[in-house]
């Protein structure tokens, strides 16, 4: 990894590093994980696909009826209207009709149901009248082939379904069922453990003593870690003591792929974290050129990869979202995707000094004329785990940029359904 060390903290000087660079640098330095597992398809759910899925069948298997109505041949339109046919069986979903409709016939059809070889075409029962055995009909309203679903339209027999490094969602649980698919091989779970550093972290349910404060990073990185779908081990709060740090350090990199703490990774006196990697490991100390989030340490302990967030609440979030997150879903298996981004109109003005990308927290909403906007959520401090509450996006504001008016346009980047 010594390719990618970048010891900027030592000549401040150097330049810091873009978002979009650390990103890179260490997409480009976690391995997937290689073991594989087979699941029934329910258990795959929110799992890494860790193979290409063929389809053995034609969906949908046969033709079939698009809407509650009647098949017809379509050679059977008169050009006068109104055009007469005979009712000579019924095809319902399930049920197909076993024989062959004859000139000037047609047949009751359901949604779902076979369109049989010698029918290309099918009616709406609205625009149809029955008159006994027999329906009517204005041919110039009828298309030829029209509410008929083919065989093969969704997915055709010898063709991938899914790709490899898919994760499965509800959709892919479905179009899996549908092709006949009842296990499938996925990658394992990546094993994540994680500790917070600090002798001001109290665990919750003890009276604070003077300059103590409650453990709120393991709490929201619980959150993270469950919706990012991999198993997760909480090894509590450990001192700052070197000796404590080491044998936290020892104990997580022995069960996990990836390790995360959180705290000490700034310079002051009692700060273990990136020393002991130091020792242990090997480490990047990164200056990233954002906020919330400058320090990043990234780094490997043995065999896991490591990352040492921020010990302030909002950093450590953001620094979660925009660096652990892409690493977790590479280690995962899954495909890259780019954050999603787009533009919606500042509800107010932003304010910002040049040099750092900033993550400010937004609320995102339509406005009454329909655009997107954005407002700010207030206090923009990284100890200000409110504004996190509060907020469904990031305002990303440029490096350079020194802040936005109102209605200008920004750069928002969600990070929950809103
Ligand atoms: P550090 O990175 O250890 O210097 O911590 C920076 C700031 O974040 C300090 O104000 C810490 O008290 C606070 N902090 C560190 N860890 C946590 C945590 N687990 N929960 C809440 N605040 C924390
Ligand atoms: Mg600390």
């Amino acid at each position: 990894m010594n390719d990618t060390r970048v010891d900027c903290c030592s000549d401040p000087s150097q330049k810091l590093l873009s978002v979009e660079q650390g990103r890179q640098r260490i997409l480009d330095a976690v391995p997937v994980i290689s073991d594989h597992e087979q699941l029934h398809l329910r258990a795959a759910l929110n799992r890494v696909l860790a193979e290409q899925v063929i389809s053995a069948v034609d969906v949908p298997p046969f033709a079939n009826s698009a809407m509650d109505g009647y098949a017809i041949r379509y050679q059977d339109c008169r050009d006068t209207a109104p055009c007469t046919l005979t009712v000579a069986g019924e095809s319902f979903a399930g049920r197909p009709f076993a024989g062959q409709l004859e000139v000037g016939q047609c047949l009751r059809i359901m949604t779902g149901a076979v369109v049989p070889d010698s029918a290309d075409t099918v009616l709406m029962q609205e625009h149809v009248e029955c008159v006994g055995e027999q329906i009517r009909f204005d041919p110039a309203r009828v298309k030829k082939g029209q509410h008929v679903r083919h065989a093969g339209e969704d997915t055709r027999a010898g063709h991938p379904v899914l790709e490899p490094g898919k994760r499965l969602g509800p959709a892919e649980l479905g179009l899996l069922a549908s092709v006949g698919v009842g296990e499938i091989r996925v990658h394992r779970k990546l094993r994540v453990a994680f500790f917070s550093t600090g002798d001001e972290l109290t665990p919750i349910g003890t009276p604070l003593q003077p300059g103590q404060i409650y453990d709120s990073n393991r709490y929201a990185l619980h959150g993270l870690l469950h919706n990012a779908g991999v198993e997760y081990h909480d090894l509590g709060v450990i001192p700052d003591q070197r000796d404590a740090v080491r044998d936290a350090f020892r104990q997580a990199g022995a069960m996990a792929d990836l390790v995360l703490t959180s705290g000490g990774v700034s310079v002051g006196e009692a700060d273990f974290v990136t020393e002991t990697l130091e020792e242990l490991g090997e480490i990047n100390f990164w200056r990233m050129a954002m906020k919330p989030g400058k320090p990043l340490a990234f780094g490997r302990l043995g065999e896991a990869m490591f990352f040492g967030l921020p010990g302030n609440p909002v950093s450590a979030m953001v620094t979660f979202y925009q660096f652990v997150l892409p690493a977790i879903r590479r280690m995962s298996g899954e495909q890259a995707r780019d954050p999603l981004l787009f533009e919606a109109r500042c509800g107010n003005a932003l304010k910002k000094a040049p040099g750092r990308t900033e993550f400010q927290r937004g609320i995102l909403q339509r406005a009454a004329d329909g655009s997107w906007q954005v407002s700010t959520t207030g206090l923009q401090g990284s100890h200000v785990l409110s504004s996190m509450s509060l907020a469904n996006c990031f305002i990303l504001l440029a490096a350079d940029s020194s802040g936005a008016a109102e209605g200008e346009n920004v750069l928002v980047q969600p990070f929950r359904d809103f």
